[in-house]
């Protein structure tokens, strides 16, 4: 990273920084599935923890406690016109997933520091870009930096679980109050240090939109009864039938604007001949789609995917269901919709004995921030500045985060944090022996200082 020698003075104690983060992580603020699971105490001792560390934050930014577990800090600019933006990470982790503990190279939650690394869940998703954001204020200000434009900090406390209560509440609590916001930056992606294909630099990854997150159910209802007397078509075949379908009749493959963005960002810095590949993707797009189409991972970019994740039928072996259930789970591509796309589930389907419900948490793909925005083009030379050597490129998100809440209220949405991940490292997030360098740790504080310093001017 480039040495910031600007005409600003940092002096980050990185060494405490990592201390911190292995406190934070110490908080076993652990998402469920069934949120009343949720040790509140967790999160509140973590608040407080934040409170003690960071003394000047606390005491020069408001605090909201939203919800009973969110936070929502306002760091008020000079100038009431200037549009503020929001920066955001979350605080809950997801659990360790049972059987793996004796797996972990120190415990997940003994925020250890160890040969440079500081272990623990949350280390890479997220509580490092908490304590980086909140390092990065703390230092700001002791610098006496006082911002133009109005700073939000939100962290949510069940982005795990699709942070209806925390993200969702603090958008509505802005939004209520009437703020429309520049930008909001939220984690999503990230410095892949391995590069991409036909590019050996690393790649800063910015997500500049999110697919849509869609869960249907499918139920047929039936008599029931004995099993020794089988109606000629059971709902249990029907509802396999369905599923079958679905699975022969994919999705149309497409290439979306972000997607076509990332290939041109790569295709200015890609070797031959990805290089020429990437730069007439229109030209190449057949062989490009069937290339793409080959892995999930890829695939994803370019179609709305359906993955069936629960079947339910008869608790007992030797009776007939009354009811059957599948269930799916659907991550839209953008210009699609929750409509158009169940519309399309139910002509696949063709049978109208099948119920299709939609379940709650579902929500339409975010809107598309531009690249050619002030906003995309500021954190792109951030990156740049801070990270010289790397590639800077666009891209969409497939899985789901906090920000999409805010999509009413702000004119872009980006989500990165400079987290430098290998292709191996992608599996500590959510995985087992989750672990963040120091050195990272460094370069994410002074990442969120300079851009706080540069876009809150
Ligand atoms: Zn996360």
């Amino acid at each position: 990273m480039k040495d910031l020698a600007t005409n600003f003075t940092m002096r980050m104690d990185v060494n405490r920084a990592a201390e911190h983060l292995a406190a934070a992580i110490r908080f076993k603020t652990i998402s469920h599935q069934d949120q009343s699971k949720l040790d509140r105490r967790e999160f509140t001792a973590l608040h407080s923890y934040l409170r003690v560390t960071y003394p000047l934050l606390h005491r020069m930014l408001t605090r909201e406690i939203v919800n009973d577990l969110s936070l929502l800090y306002t760091w008020k600019g000079s100038n009431e016109g200037a549009e503020p933006i929001l920066l955001m990470a979350h605080l809950d982790v997801v659990p360790v997933e049972q059987g793996t503990e004796n797996d972990w190279v120190h415990p997940p939650f003994a925020g250890v520091i160890d040969k440079d690394f500081v272990w623990g869940r949350g280390a890479l998703d997220i509580k490092n870009s908490v304590i980086g954001l909140m390092e990065a204020v703390e230092c700001l200000l002791r610098d006496g930096f006082a911002p133009t434009r109005t700073i939000y900090l939100a962290f949510g406390h069940d982005e795990e679980v699709i942070g209806m209560e925390g993200a969702a509440e603090i958008s509505r609590t802005l939004r209520e109050r009437g703020v429309r916001l520049a930008y909001v930056l939220d984690e999503g992606g990230f410095i892949r240090i391995d590069g991409m294909p036909g590019v050996k630099k690393p790649v800063a990854m910015v997500a500049v939109a999110e697919k849509g997150y869609l869960t249907l159910e499918l139920v047929v209802n039936e008599a029931g009864g004995h099993s020794g007397m089988p109606p000629r078509r059971t709902a249990v075949g029907r509802v396999a039938a369905a599923l079958c379908r679905l699975e022969r009749n994919p999705f149309p493959a497409r290439l979306t604007c972000p997607v076509r963005a990332m290939f041109e960002s790569l295709g200015r810095e890609a070797a031959p001949p990805y290089r020429y590949v990437y730069a007439n993707i229109r030209l190449f797009k057949p062989v490009v789609m069937s290339r793409l189409s080959a892995s999930p991972q890829s695939n994803a970019m370019i179609r709305t995917t359906i993955a069936p994740t629960m079947l339910k039928g008869s608790d007992k072996e030797n009776m007939m269901p009354r009811s059957v259930s599948a269930v799916i789970n659907i991550r839209i591509l953008p210009d699609e919709t929750r409509e158009s796309v169940t519309a399309r589930v139910k002509n696949v389907i063709n049978d109208p004995g099948i119920i299709v419900m939609e379940r709650k948490n579902s929500s339409d793909p975010s809107p598309v921030s531009d690249v050619r925005s002030p906003e995309y083009i500021a954190l792109k030379n951030t990156i740049l500045d801070l990270f010289p050597d790397t590639v800077v490129a666009p891209f969409l998100m497939v899985a789901a985060t906090d920000s999409r809440h805010f999509a009413s209220i702000s004119r872009q949405i980006l989500r990165f944090s400079p987290s430098r991940l290998s292709q191996e490292d992608m599996n500590l997030i959510h995985g087992t022996g989750e672990r963040i360098s120091i050195k990272n740790l460094e370069e994410i504080m002074t990442f969120y200082a300079e851009l706080i310093r540069r876009t809150a001017l």
